[in-house]
């Protein structure tokens, strides 16, 4: 009888685990089933060019279905394990609660946002992880200028056009990057907004921003944003937040009704239900075969798993998709050893670059020892994601978004409304939809 092997996740870590599955193991060999709430892999790196608007939202997804062949998808919700039982329990995309059985069990869950105690945070702040936080982020901005070109309230607009973005890590920087980019862009199709002028703040716990770069690469990143008038705020914590106003911790009460929460991730809350050993931090306790401590039958890869660093002794990797992605290829090869096919290897990758793009024609890179800035690395950049994207199909139209965003700019209509359509009768285009609303 042919193996179970059940994959909880279809992101990086999920997708390329079944991809390597499909090579590794003979035709009939194993039922490979992924269970995912979404049916499409989000290529985080180029979520801040969709939320900005130089790139369709289509595209910076890949359809599961359409790059794997002989896997299986299950549109559902993991909501816990009994890897006693080798079970897992799942409520289908229509509700239904399933109990699916495996041999060989890979979790890569992901992570969500961490959030921290701050008074308001909850109620007011957005997200950058998924793709409706970039577009609803996106249409927030339009949003906002319409209402300051509407406002006769002077300290109205002024909230209204100041955003702030929480956490300068790769979500942080790059997507307000790309978004105070867009709305220098679009600003000048609004008279009372251009005069008022926008004002976009970073703040950053630490003293730097992007940890992940060198020294002199961050500064370089912090120059550009400030040429551009960004306030980069480091060493500073949020405070409070209202549905009006933003306090830091240098005391500075900052009116702005948008405020952008990016300052790290944990593991999916769903991990603390699967019955696994977990770190302080959460996530599952691997070895360097990603193999889950006191389970032969299950894999942890990803964000959600802490796999030991080939290139720092003692740490785990960090949460990137260079390492989930290649985690997902070592566990699929591990787990298809497990069944009888080839022998298994431990996890070895050492990161070779980092690409911060900034948009603008602007970016950082470190690649091989050597850094790259501004131009230069913003090509490398953009090259690196377009040969990294799975599919010639969606490779090109990639290429297709940037060049006629490069000859025609960005669109600048607000579609809050897309995939939620107005009840019958009622008189309007549409509406908004609520997470892209600016609050009143
Ligand atoms: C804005 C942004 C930019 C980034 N840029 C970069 C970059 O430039 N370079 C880089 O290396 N990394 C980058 N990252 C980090 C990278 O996206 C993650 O490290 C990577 O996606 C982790 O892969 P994963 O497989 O663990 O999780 P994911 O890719 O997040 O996949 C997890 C999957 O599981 C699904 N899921 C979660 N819970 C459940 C559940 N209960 N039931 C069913 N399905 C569930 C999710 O919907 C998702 O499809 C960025 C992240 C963000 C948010």
């Amino acid at each position: 009888m042919a193996w179970n092997v059940l994959i909880l996740g279809g992101g990086f870590g999920g997708l390329y685990a079944a991809r390597k599955l499909e090579r590794a193991l003979p035709r009939h060999a194993a039922k490979v089933t992924i269970v995912s709430d979404v049916n499409f892999m989000l290529y985080t790196p180029l979520l801040p060019g969709a939320s900005a608007g130089t790139l369709e939202p289509r595209h910076v997804v890949v359809p599961l279905r359409e790059h794997l062949a002989r896997t299986d998808l299950l549109l559902g919700h993991v909501t816990g394990a009994d890897p006693g039982k080798r079970e897992v329990s799942v409520t289908t995309a229509d509700g239904e609660q399933r109990t699916l059985h495996y041999d060989q069990l890979i979790v890569s869950l992901g992570s969500i946002s961490r959030t921290l105690a701050i008074p308001g945070l909850r109620e007011h702040a957005v997200g950058f992880k998924t793709l409706s936080d970039a577009i609803a982020l996106r249409n927030r901005i339009v949003h906002s200028m319409e209402l300051a070109e509407a406002t006769e309230d002077e300290t109205a607009r002024r909230a209204l056009l100041s955003y702030v973005f929480v956490g300068a890590g790769y979500a942080g920087l790059e997507g307000l990057a790309e978004l105070q980019d867009f709305a220098a862009d679009i600003v000048d199709l609004y008279p009372r907004s251009r005069v008022q002028g926008l004002r976009f703040i970073l703040v950053e716990t630490r003293d730097r921003v992007m940890p992940e770069i060198s020294a002199d690469l961050a500064e370089f990143a912090t120059a550009e944003l400030r040429r551009r008038g960004v306030e980069v705020r480091t060493s500073t914590t949020v405070e409070r937040i209202s549905a009006d106003s933003v306090e830091l911790s240098d005391g500075e009460l900052v009116p702005c009704r948008t405020v952008a929460w990016t300052a790290g991730v944990r593991p999916a809350p769903v991990i603390e239900q699967l019955g696994l050993p977990l770190d302080p931090a959460g996530r599952i306790v691997v070895d360097r075969f990603c193999q889950v401590e006191g389970h032969r039958d299950v894999w942890a890869i990803g964000d959600a798993a802490a796999v030991p660093d080939p290139a720092r002794p003692g740490q785990s990797t960090p949460p990137t998709c260079q390492h989930a992605l290649r985690q997902g290829r070592t566990v699929g090869g591990n787990v298809a050893a497990a069944l009888g096919a080839g022998s298994p290897k431990p996890f070895t990758y050492k990161t070779l670059g980092v690409f911060v793009d900034m948009g603008h024609q602007k970016a950082v890179a470190e690649t091989l020892g050597i850094k790259w800035r501004g131009f230069p690395a913003w090509f490398l950049a953009r090259s690196y994601h377009m040969l990294m994207m799975p599919g010639i199909k969606r490779q090109l139209r990639l290429i297709v978004d940037w060049t006629v965003d490069l000859v025609f700019g960005r669109d600048t209509s607000e579609l809050g409304q897309l995939g939620h359509p107005p009840l019958l009768e009622m008189p309007t285009a549409g509406g908004t939809d609520a997470k892209a609303t600016v609050p009143r």
